[in-house]
């Protein structure tokens, strides 16, 4: 996983913590079934270059139609 910004390898596998909470952030989508709904708790990217974050999951594929 590249930066988007200067193309430096970006450290891939952190953890995304809210501050103030034990609660991490869900991504969730609704799906056309009743027990098609996809959950994802993204992970984090960061450049050590230039500072940016990038979130992704590893379950992308789940969320396609
Ligand atoms: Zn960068």
């Amino acid at each position: 996983m590249d930066c988007i910004h200067c193309q430096n390898e970006m450290i891939t596998d952190c953890k995304v913590n809210v501050e103030g909470g034990m609660y991490g952030i869900k991504i969730s989508k609704k799906g056309s079934g009743l027990f098609k709904n996809v959950s994802a708790k993204p992970k984090a990217a960061v450049c050590s270059s230039c500072g940016y974050v990038a979130f992704y999951i590893d379950e992308y594929k789940e969320f396609s139609e």
